[in-house]
């Protein structure tokens, strides 16, 4: 192996970075004061969004946890509790952000890889007495990170919403990969978000802005959100600047997004052959493939060092799995080339 073999880089779909088109609608962006509420374009995106999820507003945060968190602050007070899947991104991978921001518990439910059912919420549920806390919100992940990129059927999530609707409960739905899920059920991201009394979605991830998120949610829901923003220091001034390449990743990174599930299929297909690792290809449903490292005496850092030194790049999957994520800075034809460095550097 050369030494300067230029790395593929599978670690994240946040990886991507702005294509000369995106640089340039950022380059030319209207912008205004945005705590002002005058930046144009961000009004235009928070619009667009709000529209794509069948919400009556939406409001453009920095970070998916920022969103997460703005979204579920909200809607909850301190000493409530939350119900989401144990693997859930909003009390796994945001810092505490929950406890420390909001001063809520969240009660870990034991999802099928990821995936809730209104089964498993209703067993969740708690009488209300002065011992309990009192359970307002169920959590879900579209598609869910840690359950490899898993994707609800719409049915499935509207029995959860029926269920905590009955119950007096809000659902949050984390949708950072929410187009994703679009793209590989054919559902629209309106029909998902109507489950949902909030709804946060990533521009950094499959579609391929350098940053922003948004929260989308009822007019009210969204006003409280956007004092968390504030508090949380998350106003923005000439956002426009970032706000433009979320626009532009709508209007030109959106529609391809399947492609990336393609990718994603003939590099699982490609893996599933490799001694040393172990998934089944028809587990992938999106962008994200988790392979078992069963290499005899191999551990997760070990195999991504040898991975590293081969010219590719992958993440730790915990719980001794590799994560692989496609995404729109890599080709189809370089996904036989990563194939062949896995394969190498486990040999
Ligand atoms: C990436 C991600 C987020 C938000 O991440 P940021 O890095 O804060 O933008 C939220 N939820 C899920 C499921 C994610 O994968």
């Amino acid at each position: 192996m050369p030494p300067m073999v230029h790395p593929i880089d599978l670690r994240s779909d946040t990886v991507t970075r702005p294509t000369p088109g995106m640089r340039r609608a950022m380059a030319e962006a209207e912008v205004g004061d945005d705590v002002f509420g005058e930046d144009p374009t961000v009004n235009r995106l928070e619009a667009r969004v709000a529209e794509l999820l069948g919400k009556e507003a939406a409001l453009f945060v920095p970070t998916g946890t920022m969103a997460n968190q703005a979204a579920l602050g909200a809607q909850l007070v301190p000493g409530d509790e939350i119900l989401c899947d144990e693997g859930a991104h909003c009390i796994n991978y945001e810092g505490g952000a929950l406890a420390a921001l909001s001063g809520v518990q969240a009660r870990p439910l034991r999802g099928d890889r990821g995936l809730l059912s209104a089964a498993l919420v209703a067993e969740a549920l708690r009488p209300e007495t002065d011992s309990f806390p009192r359970t307002r919100l169920v959590e879900v992940e579209q598609t869910h990170n840690r359950g490899g990129g898993r994707v609800y059927t719409l049915p499935a999530l509207q029995e959860i919403a029926q269920l905590a609707r009955a119950h007096g409960l809000c659902v949050h739905l984390d949708g950072a990969r929410l187009w994703n899920a679009s793209a590989a059920s054919g559902v629209a991201a309106r029909d998902f978000a109507a489950c949902a009394d909030s709804v946060s979605v990533c521009l950094s991830k499959g579609l391929g802005a350098p940053a922003g998120s948004l929260v989308a949610g009822s007019r009210e829901l969204v006003r409280a959100a956007r004092r968390i923003r504030k508090r949380l220091g998350g106003g923005m001034r000439q956002a426009g600047i970032l706000a433009a390449a979320g626009l532009f990743a709508l209007d030109h990174q959106l529609a391809r997004i399947g492609e990336d599930h393609d990718h994603a299929q003939a590099l699982a297909a490609g893996l599933a052959e490799i001694p040393g690792l172990s998934l089944d290809p028809a587990d992938v449903e999106t962008n994200l493939v988790f392979a078992r490292l069963t290499k005899p005496g191999w551990d997760v850092p070990r195999a991504l060092a040898a991975l590293r030194a081969h010219g590719l790049l992958a993440g730790d999957g915990e719980h001794g799995r590799l994560r692989f994520v496609t995404h729109l800075d890599v080709p189809g034809d370089a996904i036989p080339e990563a194939v062949r460095r896995v394969e190498r550097a486990l040999a």
